[in-house]
């Protein structure tokens, strides 16, 4: 029998090829945007017709090809990017393969015309299905153009497969974005069926991606910077409250090449964590520089998957880098424990003097029930005393023979937590509610249904989660004392006795410092943690559950240390949160959500629940 091993010819190998590297008309986009690039092109100009099915042009003014160079270029492995294999470790250009144009012309009908400056004559050439058709000089300008005809004219199953022109349409823009990004110093445009869709000039990044995003995105980016020996990190992030449903703006480069890697984009998530709520997602635009040496690019013919040598310190470094940039715009409440013991003061209190700890919190007092010793009693009479807007309008009488006490008995709670219990598993609503202080102040009058108090505002019903709202502030309050000074403490007269795993111990003993700050003080009977002060603000009765979470929380060991005091706190103050109690009038109430209000975070829980719910006019309107 003969040999049957046969080499492929050309047009055969280049399709192949071109199965890899062309899978839609975007990513000719991003071949021939990227070799512009590589040309040293200040200005690039796109043309595209039926989202790239009948035409992609691309115009450059780069440094364009001589003749020779002109028709090679469209030759497999012909690259005029690197000469020997150790090359690929110091690249500087996006391409380096040489595969482009050759997959590009075995799937399409191309016109190339190129000139460099030194030329008088430029150069065109007409390629169908890797066969040149026509190869001529000619007067053109300086750079390059290129017009891309009929793609996949000769792979009917790839032609058939594409998906309508929006989506396809959309594919580009995706493309179109990832490059303009990082190259906001070259000028962009691009133009579908005769409509310009973007008109960039050269500008700082913080300009190009409000020039690609809008201009509502100037006041969500939030910078952030780092350097290091193993990483260089520049770039934004959105702020929380301008996170989205879906991973739309996630913006990931490593030398100004775009990439995708879901173990960095994890970095930037944990470093979101508890400032988001569940199923949001950040926007983030984040520029590595690393050393070419350090990264492989070539693992995938459309290059946007990049092995990374050292990967974990670039997570440490990405997550702590997001998080302070986001702690420096007083998003989150970022301790600084680079020094072991001590702690800083934020700018903001650095010219006050320090104050004994004033969070002496009575365990049955809440502090913004101002009308706490009104339990249940809303009668004409007793409002005379000053509560105003609630007296003479039936309104109390109407709630109290409704059922609703002015305060919530201890008897009802239990009730209440089933039900939260329930609502938290729920998808949450994202959207943040702005609503000016100002307006704030006029809202009512409410209305009390469970755990719920419902104001009436000009433009619908705010619908708030009383318990919540109250574990946001207390939290709010411990944070703030915590910058200061440690918590208080109070002395249990039993001591609660724990016995603890070797994780648990080692968990505790790790974090004594957050945790005897925070207001804990123990002792330790061999494996038996015995607490003798607790903070403030708990309640015997939820401790044990409490320090169960606590413990849950530090053993999972990621938790850097101004994490450490976020989960305590925040655990604590859902526990104090359950000993809640809706104040018995319209006043208190009022003055409780102006409060609110005026937190820095009044949409969510600091376990980023939803804390306001608003109902427009148009769904009420909607619900008859
Ligand atoms: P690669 O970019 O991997 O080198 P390509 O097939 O994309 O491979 O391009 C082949 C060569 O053609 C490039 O190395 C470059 O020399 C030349 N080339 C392509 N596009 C341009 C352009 N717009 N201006 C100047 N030269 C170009
Ligand atoms: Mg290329």
């Amino acid at each position: 029998m003969s040999d049957i091993i046969r080499l492929l010819p050309d047009h055969v190998a280049n399709q192949i090829a071109a199965g890899e590297v062309v899978q839609r008309p975007a990513s000719v986009v991003k071949e021939l945007v990227e070799n512009s690039i590589d040309a040293g092109a200040t200005k690039i100009e796109l043309y595209i017709k039926d989202a790239g099915r009948t035409l992609i042009q691309i115009v450059d003014n780069g440094k364009g090809m001589s003749p020779l160079d002109a028709r090679m270029c469209f030759e497999r492995h012909a690259t005029s990017k690197i000469a020997h294999a150790d090359d690929l470790f110091t690249l500087k250009t996006k391409g380096f393969r040489g595969e482009a144009l050759a997959s590009i012309a075995a799937i399409a009908h191309v016109t190339l015309q190129t000139k460099r400056a030194s030329d008088e004559l430029g150069t065109k050439i007409q390629i169908e299905g890797t066969e040149l058709v026509n190869q001529e000089p000619v007067q053109c300008a300086e750079g390059t153009n290129f017009e891309i005809r009929n793609l996949f004219f000769n792979v009917p199953a790839r032609r058939n497969f594409l998906k309508s022109d929006n989506v396809e349409f959309k594919h580009i823009i995706d493309e179109f974005e990832r490059v303009v990004l990082p190259h906001h110093d070259i000028a962009f445009r691009l133009v579908h069926n005769d409509q310009e869709i973007y008109h960039l000039l050269p500008a700082p990044l913080r300009k190009r991606i409000v020039d690609v995003f809008g201009r509502n995105f100037n006041d969500r980016l939030v910078p952030v910077t780092e350097h290091t020996d193993i990483v260089g990190l520049d770039g934004f992030v959105g702020k929380p409250e301008a996170a989205k449903k879906s991973r739309g703006e996630q913006f990931l480069f490593v030398n100004n090449r775009f990439f995708k890697d879901t173990y960095f984009n994890h970095a930037v998530s944990a470093a979101f964590e508890h400032l988001l709520p569940p199923k949001l997602f950040p926007s983030y635009f984040l520029f590595l520089e690393v050393d070419p040496k350090q990264i492989d690019v070539n693992v995938h013919p459309t290059k946007t998957e990049i092995k990374f040598e050292e990967d974990k310190a670039i997570y440490s470094i990405i997550r702590s880098a997001v998080r302070l940039g986001l702690g420096k715009f007083n998003i989150t409440p970022t301790l600084d424990f680079d020094r072991e013991s001590e702690f800083d003061l934020p700018l903001s209190m650095a010219n006050q003097t320090p104050v004994m700890p004033e969070i002496r919190v009575d365990k049955t007092y809440n502090p913004f029930n101002v009308e706490n010793t009104r339990e249940g009693q809303l009668s004409g009479a007793e409002s005379a005393s000053g509560s105003s807007g609630f007296k003479n309008n039936g309104f109390s009488t109407a709630l109290n023979n409704a059922g609703f006490g002015s305060q919530f008995q201890s008897s009802s709670l239990d009730e209440l937590w089933n039900a939260e219990a329930v609502s938290q598993e729920a998808e949450e609503k994202p959207t943040q509610i702005q609503i000016e202080v100002e307006t704030v102040k006029s809202v009512g009058p409410f209305i009390l249904k469970g755990s719920f108090v419902i104001g009436s505002i000009p433009e619908g019903l705010l619908v708030f989660h009383y318990r919540r709202a109250y574990e946001r502030m207390l939290y709010d309050e411990m944070m703030r004392g915590f910058f200061v000074n440690p918590l208080a403490s109070q002395q249990l007269i039993f001591p609660m006795e724990k016995k603890l795993s070797k994780q648990e111990q080692l968990a505790w003993n790790e974090h004594e410092k957050t945790l005897s700050r925070i207001g804990f003080n123990w002792s330790w009977e061999e494996q038996e943690l015995h607490i003798n002060g607790i903070p403030e603000i708990l309640d015997e009765s939820t401790l044990l559950s409490c320090v169960d979470k606590i413990l849950e929380q530090l053993q999972m060991g990621t938790l850097d240390k101004g994490e450490i005091a976020h989960t305590v706190l925040s655990q604590i103050a859902f526990a104090g949160s359950m000993s809640f109690k809706i104040p018995g009038n319209q006043e208190a109430i009022s003055d409780f959500i102006s409060r609110l209000f005026e937190a820095d975070e009044h949409t969510f829980s600091p376990s980023g629940k939803r804390i306001i719910a608003q109902i427009s006019n148009e769904e009420l309107i909607q619900l008859f």
